[in-house]
């Protein structure tokens, strides 16, 4: 059976097949001109079964692909299902070049890099690092996702942008944070928000922690003013709003607690280096405690850098150079 939940009289979502591991979930509109937010990879759900599905809703074309951001969970499909229907693909003007890139159906997309290299930093500072992208680049896709078209004509979109579907319509947000180019896509008459990988899914953050801030915030007021009914995540089963708001508030109280936990363990401490601060500055609900990613990604430091460097930023600590080591004081 698959995992198909109807939403409201025009949207449905579709959760991938099996683990559903490296896809993501494909929403469908069900309009004049029929969409898609988010369209997976070509191996889950893939051009076929989709299909199926479209038909089994009396839809038969789609028009219009809209992609949330542009890693390859949520478009690597975008191109074949584009040709195959002539469809749109319309994603923020950020991601632009990333999917004009001939080469887009590499790990590039996933902006995956700067944790990786924070992660395994012997691996990727060394002369070899070249050889290992491209070793796990390769084999990545070669695993996850099978071949990818190349998008035509894409359509940049920005904040406030409405994206018509004839009788339908959808309104572009601009939620920077889990990469440069997140949007999410409110829809009014339905009452629903479709969030991309912004949290609570996400244990990464691509861009800033005042991104990050700004854009709960945003979604949040957005969710309260519209009385949105299902906040829709790019991953796992659609939340009822109530739900997803207390998840969303609970992570911005996370994120500032971090930030409090830091200044105060430098005002004990003295001075201190990133990896020294790692035992004592998160609760439990925050992402970074995720097992798998705080195992093998080593998210807890990742996050760790990029609230001091906000911190820094706001002018409320300072980094020295010792040697090699980079250490924090309060200013
Ligand atoms: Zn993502």
């Amino acid at each position: 059976m698959p995992k198909l939940y109807q939403l409201s009289k025009n949207v449905y979502t579709l959760l991938p097949r099996g683990s559903g591991f490296a896809t993501a979930n494909v929403n469908i509109i069900k309009a004049k001109k029929p969409a898609l937010i988010d369209c997976g990879s070509s191996y889950n759900p893939g051009v076929n079964y989709l299909i199926k599905i479209l038909k089994s809703l009396k839809i038969e074309t789609i028009k219009k692909i809209i992609i949330t951001h542009t890693h390859m969970d949520h478009c690597q499909n975008a191109g074949k299902l584009a040709e195959r229907f002539g469809a749109e693909v319309i994603a923020h003007k950020n991601a632009n070049n990333t999917l004009k890139r001939r080469e887009y159906n590499t790990l590039d997309t996933f902006e995956f890099w700067e944790l990786i290299e924070e992660t395994y930093p012997r691996l990727f500072h060394g002369r070899l690092s070249w050889l290992y992208r491209r070793l796990i680049i390769m084999g990545y896709n070669f695993i996850m996702y099978g071949g990818t078209k190349p998008i035509n004509g894409l359509i940049a979109v920005d904040e406030g942008d409405i994206i018509e579907l004839g009788d339908y319509e959808l309104e572009v947000l601009f939620t920077p944070g889990h990469s440069n180019d997140s949007i999410s896509i409110l829809d009014r008459q339905s009452k629903l928000l479709f969030t991309g990988d912004m949290i609570p899914w996400t244990p990464y953050i691509h861009t800033t922690i005042e991104d990050f801030r700004q854009s709960v915030s945003k979604i949040l007021a957005y969710a309260e003013k519209y009385h949105i009914k299902f906040m829709v995540r790019g991953h796992l089963k659609p939340q009822p709003a109530s739900v997803e708001k207390a998840n969303y508030r609970m992570f911005l109280d996370d994120m500032d607690q971090a930030e409090k936990r830091i200044l105060n363990l430098l005002k004990r401490r003295g001075v201190l280096t990133a990896k020294e601060m790692m035992p004592y500055i998160f609760r439990r609900s925050h992402f970074a405690h995720q097992l798998i990613y705080r195992i093998f990604m080593r998210t807890q430091l990742f996050w760790i850098k990029k609230y001091l460097q906000n911190l820094e930023h706001k002018k409320l600590i300072r980094s020295l150079k010792e040697g090699s080591k980079t250490k924090y004081v309060l200013i």
